[in-house]
C-alpha cells in the first residue's frame, strides 16, 4: 500500500502547499481522500489523473477538504474516452453538496456536450452517504467508517482502508476521541491532520484561536498513534505550514509521544507501508 500526501496545506493560502488531500494506492485500487485546493495538479504530480481514480472518500464537508472536488469530477469526465462513473463516499450532507455542485457545473456540462460529438452524457457521479460502523468494498480494499470529533462540525468521519493485511486510517480533522482510537487500533499507518498549538497561540486573532479546540495537536496525534499501537504516523494539513527546515522540529515533537515511524513533509511526500 502506498500513501501520498497530495496536499499538506490548510485553508491558509500557501504557494507550496495544496489543500488537504491524500492518495492511497492498494493493489489495483487508487483511492482519493478529500479534494482540497489544487488536488488535480497534485494528482498529476503523483502520476494519477482523476480518470485513474477508483473512488473518492470525503471525511467532512469543510470547504478546504472539497473545494476542488468539482475539478476532479469535470477533469475525469472530459479526460475519459468512455463514461467513467465514480462513487464518492462521505458523511450525511455530501449528497446535498454534490447535487448543488453538479448544478453549478450544469452550464459547462451543456457547453461540452453540445460541442463534442463523442460526449453525450453528463459526468456519472454516485454519492454514498456513510455513517460510523458502516463498511464497504472498493475493489478488494475493505473500507471501515468511524466517527471523529471535529465539533461543531457534524457529522464527520474517518476511514480505515484494509488490503492484504495492511491498513491505513485516514483520520481527517478533529481532536482525539475513543471512536478514533478504536478505528486506529492495530492499524499499520494513521494519517492525521494537525496543528501546532504553541505557534497558533502566538497570533492573537480570535478567528485563528478558534481552530485550537477542534484540531489535533502534533502531540495529540502522536498520543493517539501510541494508544492504538500503529506502526507509522503520517502528519498532514499543517497549521501553520511547516517552514523551510522545520521538519525535524515537528518530527521531534511527535517523537516525544510516539516511538514508531513518523512521516511528514512537502506535498507529494509518499510512503509505502
Ligand atoms: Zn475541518
Ligand atoms: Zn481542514
Amino acid at each position: 500500500m502506498d500513501i501520498t500526501l497530495l496536499g499538506t496545506g490548510s485553508p491558509i493560502p500557501d504557494p507550496n502547499r495544496a489543500g488537504p488531500s491524500t492518495l492511497v494506492r492498494a493493489g489495483e485500487q487508487v483511492i482519493l481522500c478529500d479534494a482540497g485546493r489544487g488536488v488535480v495538479m497534485r494528482l498529476a504530480g503523483a502520476f494519477a489523473g482523476p480518470a485513474a481514480l477508483s473512488a473518492i472518500l470525503v471525511t467532512h464537508l469543510h470547504s478546504d477538504h472539497l473545494t476542488d472536488l468539482n475539478d476532479v469530477i469535470t477533469t475525469r469526465w472530459i479526460m475519459s474516452n468512455e463514461s467513467a462513473p465514480v462513487t464518492i463516499y462521505g458523511p450525511v450532507g455530501l449528497d446535498f453538496v454534490v447535487t448543488k455542485m453538479m448544478e453549478m457545473l450544469s452550464l459547462d456540462v451543456g457547453y461540452r456536450i453540445a460541442h463534442h460529438d463523442d460526449l453525450n452524457e453528463p459526468p456519472a457521479v454516485t454519492v454514498v452517504e456513510v455513517a460510523p460502523g458502516d463498511s464497504f468494498l472498493i475493489g478488494d480494499v475493505t473500507v471501515r467508517v468511524g466517527a471523529t470529533n471535529h465539533q461543531p462540525v457534524e457529522p464527520t468521519v474517518a476511514f480505515r482502508l484494509e488490503h492484504e493485511g495492511t491498513s491505513v486510517v485516514l483520520g481527517g480533522d478533529g481532536i482525539p476521541c475513543s471512536a478514533l482510537d478504536e478505528l486506529c487500533a492495530g492499524a499499520t499507518a494513521y494519517v492525521q491532520t494537525v496543528l501546532r498549538d504553541d505557534i497558533v497561540k502566538l497570533f492573537p486573532l480570535p478567528r485563528f484561536q478558534d481552530i485550537l479546540d477542534y484540531h489535533s495537536t502534533v502531540e495529540q496525534a502522536a498520543q493517539t498513534a501510541t494508544k492504538a499501537g500503529v506502526k507509522t504516523l503520517i502528519l498532514t494539513h499543517y497549521v501553520p505550514g511547516i517552514g523551510p527546515g522545520q521538519e525535524e522540529e515537528w518530527r521531534a515533537i511527535a517523537a516525544t509521544h510516539f516511538s514508531g515511524d513518523i512521516v511528514l513533509g512537502d506535498d507529494l511526500t509518499s510512503v509505502s507501508i
